[in-house]
């Protein structure tokens, strides 16, 4: 057994993307939501060891307590201070963060972009903009702008990118070659409005929107209207979960299955 604990978790995609994953292989896994309170998420950890459950994924807004609460952590996990997987092994609890090389992978699988070199911009301070921040200066790109509505904690996350990494301002959208959007502006019925101006946005330009509900996010329409190539955040979500599929089970991870579960399981 795996699973995902989160606050809220009802409509993690999680559940069906690694069942669709087990079922096609013939797995005699399952992966099960767990709504866990914020104040609870030790106690879940320690279920976890006494119920033998081979591990969790952390979702919202868990990933920082859960850093807290394991005995190991990977070197990416650490420099966030937040876990997204937890892996049972014989020596203790380990947290991992696949988050930023979910990212990654998805960004290389489609649009076919690879950061290194390239100049990026990460819109938001939170937990999403510093996996991204952190892995797309671990991937060589050749400056990560962070822009946020709250400049502390714009300049602790443009930290995460060292000498490459600089608090912006939102205009420098039009400067850079990939934007990517990690706020929940967008998201649902949030109609806030998005805290970048698509309109500065051009061919040439990738733009990755780490919303997926709607499929068609506001900044994907308006991105692609203006000639930017734009994906959501559901290739980000499939490679992060195909990532811990595979420090669970070490079986290659089916991404198609995963990916049309995702699909059909996000509302239209
Ligand atoms: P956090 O709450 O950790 O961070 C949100 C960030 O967005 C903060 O910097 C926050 O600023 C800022 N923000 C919130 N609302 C607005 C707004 N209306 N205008 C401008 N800035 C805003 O959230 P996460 O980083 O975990 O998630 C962000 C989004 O990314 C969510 O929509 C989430 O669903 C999505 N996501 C997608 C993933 C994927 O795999 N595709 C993975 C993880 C997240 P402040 O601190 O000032 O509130």
């Amino acid at each position: 057994m795996v699973g995902i604990i989160g606050d809220p978790v009802a409509h993690s995609l999680s559940p069906a993307i690694h069942n669709a994953a087990f079922r096609s292989l013939g797995l005699d896994w399952v992966y099960v939501a767990f709504p866990v309170l914020a104040e609870q998420v030790s106690a879940a950890l320690a279920g976890m060891r006494a119920l033998g459950i081979t591990g969790l994924n952390v979702t919202m807004p868990h990933k920082p307590a859960a850093a807290v609460a394991v005995d190991r952590l990977s070197a990416t996990a650490a420099a966030l201070g937040a876990v997204n997987t937890v892996v049972r092994r014989d020596d203790g609890l380990h947290g991992e963060s696949t988050d930023g090389e979910g990212l990654l992978r998805a960004l290389r699988a489609e649009p076919g972009f690879d950061p290194d070199g390239r100049r990026c911009l990460v819109v938001g301070a939170g937990g999403s903009a510093r996996a991204a921040i952190l892995a797309l200066a671990g991937a060589g790109a050749r400056e990560v702008v962070v822009v946020a509505r709250r400049s502390e904690a714009a300049a602790r996350a443009a930290a995460l990118a060292g000498h490459r990494g600089r608090v912006g301002h939102a205009d420098e959208v039009a400067d850079v070659d990939l934007v990517v959007h990690a706020t929940p502006a967008g998201m649902g019925v949030d109609r806030s409005p998005l805290p970048i101006d698509p309109a500065r946005l051009a061919s040439g330009q990738v733009v990755v929107d780490l919303v997926y509900d709607p499929p068609l996010t506001p900044l994907v329409a308006a991105a692609r209207a203006g000639g930017a190539t734009a994906v959501n955040g559901l290739g980000m979500l499939v490679h992060q979960a195909a990532l811990s599929f595979r420090l669970w089970t070490g079986v290659d991870p089916p991404l198609d299955v995963m990916t049309s579960a995702a699909t059909v399981n996000s509302s239209p």
